[in-house]
This record gives structure tokens, C-alpha cells and sequence, in this order.
């Protein structure tokens, strides 16, 4: 389908092998990665001033007749052209700098357009209203304007490539374009939206004639963009939120029991997302939803009452963290947590011996064991369960679909529930867990401090480390992360955790317990670290980011992390949610001597807000979606035309009409087009 659009770009008139190579370094290889590469602004260069009226200083873009051409050679190796235009008010002279063969553009009498700034330098010293170096443009009948005299699109360029010369290839390739590009939407979407044509959209996005016509365009190539995705992932939930999943029953008197057993109360918040999980557990349709809470906010207890709900009815639950420390340190915490209960409970890491590893997944086979924690390992393919009623993953949301189907087969479509700490703005969520609902905490159970966060430069080390000591010595323990293990000789200015260590240990801090962690080093020998840590043995946890995610020491009160402008906000985030857990004031100090503005902005941020969801909204804003959070293997790059922040309101029609179509069971018969995209779709997800 849609053959013009696949056509390799070295076809297109003005492109050939050559530009071809360039254009490829901005993965542009086909007509449609041509077409579908967008301006990143526009200029609006189409008001025109009349001669007269343009003032030194000023920028302006003009219209005029060529009155002379001359070439003047000033030195040797140094040359101007200089041509006077006129259009009756007044002349303006465009100067090019040893830029001769530019002559030839001009001819005498034609007619052209200018954008410049009117030199106030050469208007103080000559009384000459001249622009050095002016986009210019010759009006001509038989060529679109490009360049000037209208909105112009700005792109990002690569070496070699001018504006000047990629607006012209775009315009050859639109030109081209057949008229009857294939579309993609249903006629009735396309109506009922008052949507342009697919080429028209596409000139339009290039080079619109006004703004308004700018935005149907866009309108358009973004709601398509968000349908697609909708529709994929609305019909894979579809698919899996099968009818006969397990349906679970509320045992009141235990649950109660357990409830009752701890030492505090749900937040509201809790209570809320508790109640949303226990519908979908009670109802036959298997549930798929994922938990977002900011670190602290207390998402385990709904783990846990979700999985004593599953254990109650006679199920197994399951419950996967993304590291062994954390998988240990669940374990801990749930065997006490359901100590009264008499539940058996276990645990699955890799570094488990075999004949360990055997006989525990053999219990999880016969059914002997309630409640299974660990790592990755429980769901490779020699374990099978004996009755899973769900499984809960922690701290995942990098989990893909595929994965999650996987999961599903395990056993009769248990129940799943993902949970994490890392705030993922709605839109974003809607778009890449298309196919989860979405529960919120978005309370902190109560007497939480905020954590006093600064942002010190590296000059500043003494004193900070002496902030540290006498922490220390009131008995609280500190984190001091870098992003490092090793030494690197191609950044020097980063720190690294093993010279750091080295360095505190032997002289700064060498009155204190101090210990090194990083993900090179043994499991073993990490948990021996974690539990020395937690004991309170080690003052200190020099460390990379593998203390990111969940790791719980609430006596742990101080986080210094080392060029801190290496991190992106939600790793800041993440990483800073290591403290504030107990009852003590925490504080995180970020050492960075910023490199630039966007990084001093983050770190200002930080420093303001401990929002999770506020600080994740800008970390999508700085980065845009590719980056964040590395959603780049999720396929999301193909959003070409659409922006997740902006376009949030064109996002939730699109995902409303994909709704709408998977209701009618024939959509597929009736859109093939639609149903080959979503295929594709899937494959690259
Ligand atoms: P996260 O959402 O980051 O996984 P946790 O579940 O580890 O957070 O909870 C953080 C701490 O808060 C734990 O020590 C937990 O016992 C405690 N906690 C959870 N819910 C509440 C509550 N409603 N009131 C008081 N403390 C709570
Ligand atoms: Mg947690």
C-alpha cells in the first residue's frame, strides 16, 4: 500500500545517491521518512514590508525588482556581491561574502523575495539600507516558494544539508505525490473530524499556508498517529482480558484480620486504588493493571492485601522485584507481614544453588507454596505453577507487551498487577500501556517530611562532607551515589564509585564504617552488603545506581550524588526517594557543576519540587519520549507528527474512536488497512 510512499528517497527529484548518503544520517531512506520528517518550527516570514518602511536593525522580509548586480573585489581572497533591489519605495542592497557564484541567481528586472536584518552598522556609515547574507528568493511561476514571502519550516539539520535544500527535496517529493494517497482513516473519521486529505495534511505540515491550516493538518497526521497505537493496544487487551480468568472471592475475616494487624491505616489514596484492584479481582474477566505511586507512598501493603486475597481463595501469588536485594528484601518483609497467617513462603534468584532452586520449584509445582518471591528467574520455562491467581511486579514499567502476555499464559490467565514508583504522565501511560488500567496514589501516608534537596557545586565537597559526618555521628547513615563504577579515561570529570570509595575510606571518612555497591559485584556478596547496611554495620553506601529502586532503610537520612547533571529527572527522583522513608528529616545534596542551561534547570527543579508527577511532566518536556525513560525500544519514535504534552486532548479522541471501532467484532474485514499496520506494530514493540 501506498507503493509512492515506500519508494527509496534517492528517487525524488534533486536527491539521487549522493544526498541520499546525507539524508540517511537523518534516518530519512524512503519518501515516506521524507515526508514524515517534520519542521521543528516554523517561521513566519510572510508579512512583507514595504521597502520604505524597513528600519536599520530591523528584521523584514521584502519584495523587490533587481536594479543592479555588481562584484566588487575588495582583496585579494576577498570579494562582495552586492545587488540592489527595489520595489518602488526604496532600495535595499543584499551583501554575500566571497560568495560569487551566487551571481548567477540574480538577473535584472526579475523579481524576488528577501528575509534579513536591515545592518545598522552600514545604514550609521554609508546611509544604505543593506542586509548581509539575506534568505532570498526568485518569484517565479513554475516554482513554489520555499524560502521566503510565506510560514517557512525550520528542521533539524546534519552536516552538509541546507534549509535551503531539504525544503526543496520535500517540496519535489510532495509534488510528485499523487493526489490519491491512500488513507489509512475510515472515510466516516475523516468526515466526522473535517479532516484534510492525507496529501494535503502533509503539504500543509510542511508549508502551510496559514496557521490554520497548519493545525487541521496536524490534527490530522497526530490523531492518526495516537489511533494507530490506540487501536493496537485496545485490541490486545481485548484479546487478553479474557472472560474466564479467575474470580476471585473476598474472605472478609482474614482480610480483615490483616488489616487490622497493621501498625497503621490506609491513606485514602490506599483505600481508593485497594478498592479499584479488589473489583477486578472479583469479577471474572482476569485483571491487567498497573499501580503508580511515588516512592514511599506505600504501593507493597496493596501488594500484599491483593495477594493474600489470591492465597485466601486457595491461589498462588507471585511476586517479582527487579533486583535480588530487593526480592530479599521482600521476602523479609512479607514473611512478616503474613506471619500469623501460616502461609509457606519462598523465595527464587538466580544465584540460588541448583538443588535449592529444584526443590523450591518443585513446591511451587505440587502447590505447597502460597506465596513465591523473586527476580526474573521465576518466570523462566522450567518453572510451571501449580494454580497462579497473580502475579505482581514491582518496580517494572519497562515491561512490554509481549511480556505481558507471556505472564498471562502462565497458568489459567491470572491476574496481573504492575506496580511503580516512576510517575508516568497520563498521556504517556495511555499511549504506552495502552492496554493496562491505570490505578493512582497520589497520597503520602501522613507525617512524611519532604526531603530538603540542594544542589552544591563540586567546590563545595568539604563542607558537604562535613554536613555528612556529623549526621554520622547522631547515628543516621548516608548514601553517596555515582554514576560510575570505574574510572573512565573519555570522562574524566565524572567520579566514579570505586575512587570515591577509595578516597573516603582511606582518609575523609576513615573513622566510619564505609562500603562499596555497584552492579558488578557478586549477589552474594550485595545482599551480605544490603543486610550489613540495613543493620546499621555501615555507615556509609558508596554507590552506582543499583540502589535506585526500592531499597528501604529508613535510618538512611542523607543521599549525596556525584555530577548530579548526569542523571535525568526520574533518576533523580528515584534515586533521592532512597531516603525520607523514616521519621527523620532527610536531606539530598546533588553536587554538579552543570554544563549547561537545561541541566542547571533540572537541577533547579529538584531542589523546588518533590512531586513525582510534576518532576516526570518535565522530564518528558526536556526530553521529549524517545528518551524518556528509554521508551525508544517501545516503538514510540514513530510518533512523528504527534507530541504527548501538547496534544494530549487529540490523544483521547483518538483512543475514544479505536474504542468505538473495536466494538463492531468485524473491524477487521472492514479496515485491512488498518489491521496490517497494527500488525506491524506489534512487531516492533
Ligand atoms: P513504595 O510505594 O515506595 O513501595 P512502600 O510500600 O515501601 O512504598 O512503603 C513505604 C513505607 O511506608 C513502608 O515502611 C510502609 O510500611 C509505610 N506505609 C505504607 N502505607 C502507610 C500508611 N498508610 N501509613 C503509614 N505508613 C505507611
Ligand atoms: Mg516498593
Amino acid at each position: 500500500m501506498n507503493i509512492q510512499l515506500e519508494k527509496e528517497v534517492q528517487y525524488v527529484k534533486g536527491v539521487g545517491p549522493k544526498w541520499a548518503g546525507l539524508l540517511e544520517k537523518l534516518n530519512i531512506k524512503t519518501v515516506k521518512d521524507l515526508l514524515y520528517y517534520f519542521p521543528r518550527e516554523y517561521e513566519d516570514r510572510s508579512q512583507i514590508t514595504e521597502m520604505r518602511y524597513a528600519s536599520p536593525g530591523q528584521q523584514v522580509n521584502l519584495k523587490g525588482k533587481v536594479l543592479r548586480i555588481d562584484l566588487k573585489r575588495i582583496r585579494k581572497g576577498f570579494d562582495i556581491l552586492k545587488v540592489t533591489f527595489s520595489d518602488n519605495t526604496d532600495a535595499v542592497n543584499g551583501l554575500w561574502f566571497n560568495q560569487s557564484y551566487l551571481q548567477s541567481n540574480f538577473k535584472k528586472g526579475e523579481f524576488y523575495l528577501l528575509t534579513g536584518k536591515i545592518s545598522e552598522k552600514n545604514w550609521r556609515k554609508y546611509k544604505s539600507k543593506d542586509i548581509n547574507n539575506p534568505v532570498y528568493e526568485k518569484l517565479d511561476v513554475d516554482y513554489p516558494i520555499l524560502n521566503t514571502g510565506r510560514i517557512v519550516p525550520i528542521y533539524s539539520l546534519t552536516e552538509g544539508i541546507s534549509q535551503r535544500k531539504l525544503r526543496r527535496i520535500i517540496s519535489n517529493a510532495l509534488i510528485d505525490l499523487n493526489n490519491n494517497l491512500e488513507e489509512l482513516l475510515p472515510d466516516y473519521i475523516l468526515k466526522k473530524y473535517k479532516f484534510p486529505s492525507l496529501k494535503k495534511s502533509l503539504s500543509a505540515a510542511h508549508f502551510p499556508e496559514n496557521k490554520k491550516n497548519y493545525i487541521s493538518a496536524h490534527m490530522r497526521l497526530a490523531f492518526e498517529e495516537f489511533f494507530l497505537f490506540q487501536l493496537y493496544f485496545l485490541n490486545e487487551k481485548k484479546k487478553y482480558n479474557i472472560e474466564n480468568g479467575i474470580k476471585h472471592n473476598y474472605k472478609k475475616e482474614k482480610m480483615d484480620r490483616f488489616i487490622k494487624s497493621l501498625e497503621f491505616k490506609l491513606t485514602g489514596a490506599q483505600k481508593r486504588v485497594w478498592q479499584e484492584i479488589r473489583n477486578d479481582l472479583e469479577r471474572k474477566q482476569s485483571m491487567s493493571r498497573l499501580l503508580q505511586g511515588d516512592v514511599g507512598s506505600g504501593k507493597t501493603i496493596i501488594a500484599a492485601l491483593a495477594l493474600l486475597e489470591t492465597i485466601t481463595n486457595g491461589y498462588q501469588g507471585v511476586f517479582m522485584a527487579p533486583t535480588e536485594i530487593l526480592a530479599e528484601q521482600h521476602y523479609l518483609n512479607f514473611k512478616e507481614l503474613f506471619a500469623d497467617f501460616g502461609y509457606t513462603i519462598e523465595i527464587i534468584v538466580g544465584s540460588l544453588k541448583a538443588s535449592q532452586r529444584e526443590s523450591v520449584e518443585k513446591a511451587v509445582e505440587s502447590g505447597e507454596i502460597d506465596l513465591i518471591i523473586g527476580t526474573h528467574a521465576l518466570f523462566q520455562e522450567s518453572i510451571n505453577y501449580h494454580k497462579a491467581g497473580l502475579i505482581v511486579i514491582d518496580e517494572q514499567h519497562r515491561f512490554g507487551v509481549e511480556q505481558r502476555h507471556k505472564l498471562k499464559e502462565k497458568g489459567d490467565s491470572p491476574d496481573l498487577l504492575i506496580m511503580t514508583a516512576t510517575p508516568i504522565p497520563r498521556s504517556m501511560a495511555m499511549l504506552i500501556y495502552g492496554d493496562l488500567d491505570l490505578s493512582i496514589i497520589d497520597e503520602m501516608p501522613p507525617g512524611r517530611k519532604t526531603i530538603a534537596t540542594f544542589w552544591r557545586r563540586k567546590n563545595r565537597r568539604p563542607k558537604i562532607y562535613s554536613f555528612v559526618r556529623d549526621k554520622i555521628k547522631e547515628g543516621r547513615q548516608a548514601y553517596i551515589v555515582c554514576p560510575l563504577i570505574e574510572p573512565s579515561e573519555e570522562m574524566p570529570e565524572l567520579v566514579s564509585a570505586e575512587e570515591l570509595y577509595e578516597i573516603l575510606g582511606n582518609s575523609i571518612f576513615k573513622e566510619f564504617e564505609i562500603a562499596l555497591i555497584h552492579s558488578q559485584i557478586s549477589a552474594e556478596e550485595k545482599k551480605a552488603i544490603m543486610d550489613a547496611f540495613r543493620d546499621g554495620k555501615i555507615d556509609i553506601l558508596v554507590a552506582t545506581t543499583v540502589i535506585e529502586v526500592g531499597v528501604d532503610v529508613p535510618n538512611a537520612t542523607i543521599m549525596v550524588i556525584e555530577n548530579s547533571e548526569r542523571f535525568g529527572l526520574a533518576q533523580l527522583h528515584q534515586l533521592r526517594g532512597r531516603v525520607g522513608r523514616g521519621k527523620k528529616q532527610s536531606f539530598c545534596i546533588l553536587i554538579s557543576d552543570p554544563p549547561g542551561e537545561d541541566a542547571e534547570r533540572r537541577l533547579e527543579i529538584m531542589t523546588h519540587s518533590s512531586d513525582g508527577f510534576l518532576i516526570a511532566e518535565e522530564d518528558l518536556k526536556m526530553r521529549g519520549p524517545g528518551e524518556f525513560f528509554g521508551i525508544r525500544q517501545h516503538g514510540i519514535d514513530d510518533l512523528k507528527a504527534a507530541d504527548l504534552i501538547e496534544d494530549k486532548h487529540i490523544l483521547k479522541k483518538a483512543r475514544e474512536e479505536a474504542l468505538e471501532m473495536l466494538k463492531d467484532s468485524r473491524w477487521e474485514g472492514k479496515y485491512p488497512f488498518l489491521k496490517e499496520k497494527i500488525e506491524n506494530i506489534k512487531l516492533k514493540i
